[in-house]
């Protein structure tokens, strides 16, 4: 078998072309969806990240705006700032980046959002709603994952939903923001669900657990953790990591996956590539999760309005 490489870039194309269609019915209406992303200190990767989305919301159409902080920001400070995006009516969503500084408590932060606001996902309330299958937002990667799935299945004519209720899902990774996300969507999908750890791998039971995936998705940032011999044949193979390694020729650095490419490849019915899977899709999911605070906090006006106060 040769699988199917999954072009990310394509479906994120797509997506932007519905964000910018919603951005421009809210316009119509007065409404002007806004991005506000909270940075502090100067970790390249995420100032990276920042600039890509204040493009991509300038280009579909949204405010952006971006809050710097120094690397010895105070605490205190860092939730001031949240507290004055939370209150600005241009602002529909905030991304707090990671990482924080270490005086500065990611917790303590996440709980100063606005949950009507928090597009990550983060708040402890948006936490719950998710953990229960009732999401307010989905965070932006773990969604970028059943995004794929159900788009690669739908577009092979087959109903997504009857395929993850049918389905072994495998979750290599599990961290607050990725692995365990992906956990509760694939449960409130009906899917059955497996999520493994290091300590998984430490165990010895990683591949015996990967083998029997119907959808495996690999959120462990180990280059090459997955290859051939570790996927069933036929399988949906769904690469999250992003892994930075140096050429030993060139000396170069390159991004890697966690999946071994070329031999999972020969025995999954389709794979994501890095670059070009889920990472683009990712930026897009972002700015569509903060058309939808704007369209429920003009949802939710709407209903004050009906209701006389
Ligand atoms: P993390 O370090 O917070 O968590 C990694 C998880 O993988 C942990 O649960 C850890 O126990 C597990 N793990 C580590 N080694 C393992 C092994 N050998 N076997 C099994 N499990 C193992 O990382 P994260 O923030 O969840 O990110 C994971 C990867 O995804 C990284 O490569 C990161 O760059 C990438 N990432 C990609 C996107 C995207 O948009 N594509 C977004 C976020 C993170």
């Amino acid at each position: 078998m040769t699988a199917v490489s999954i072009d990310g870039n394509a479906y994120a194309d797509d997506l932007e072309k519905e964000v910018a269609a919603d951005v421009a019915a809210l316009a119509e209406k007065g409404i002007r969806p806004g991005l506000a992303t909270v940075i502090a200190g100067d970790d390249y990767p995420s100032h990276t990240y920042q600039r890509r989305l204040e493009q991509l919301a300038l280009k579909v159409g949204c405010h952006y705006t971006c809050e710097a902080l120094p690397a010895d920001v105070l605490e205190a400070d860092a939730i001031a700032t949240v507290g004055k995006l939370d209150a600005d009516p241009r602002v529909s969503g905030i991304l707090v980046l990671r990482p924080l500084p270490q005086q500065v408590s990611e917790v303590a932060v996440y709980r100063a959002l606005d949950p009507t606001k928090d597009i990550e996902s983060v708040h402890p309330v948006n936490t719950g709603l998710l953990a229960l299958g009732r999401p307010r937002f989905v965070p932006s990667t773990p969604a970028s994952v059943f995004h794929i799935v159900d788009r690669f299945y739908r577009d092979s004519g087959r109903d997504p939903k009857e395929v993850l209720a049918n389905s072994l899902m495998v979750f290599v990774g599990r961290s607050d923001n990725v692995g365990k996300p992906m956990v509760f969507m694939a449960l409130a999908n009906n899917a059955t669900v497996v999520s493994c750890d290091v300590h998984t791998h430490r165990a010895g039971k990683l591949y015996d657990l990967t083998r029997q995936a119907d959808i495996l998705v690999s959120a462990a940032g180990v280059p090459g953790l997955i290859t051939g011999e570790h996927v069933k044949e036929g399988a949906l193979a769904i690469d999250v990591g992003i892994n930075p390694v140096k050429d030993p020729e060139t000396g170069r650095t390159r991004l890697v996956g966690d999946i071994d490419f070329a031999s999972v490849s020969e025995h999954a019915e389709a794979v994501t590539p890095v670059p070009g899977g889920v990472g683009p899709i990712t930026d897009v999911w972002l700015l569509r999760a903060t058309v939808r605070a704007a369209q429920m906090a003009a949802a939710a006006e709407a209903a004050r309005g009906s209701m006389g106060f």
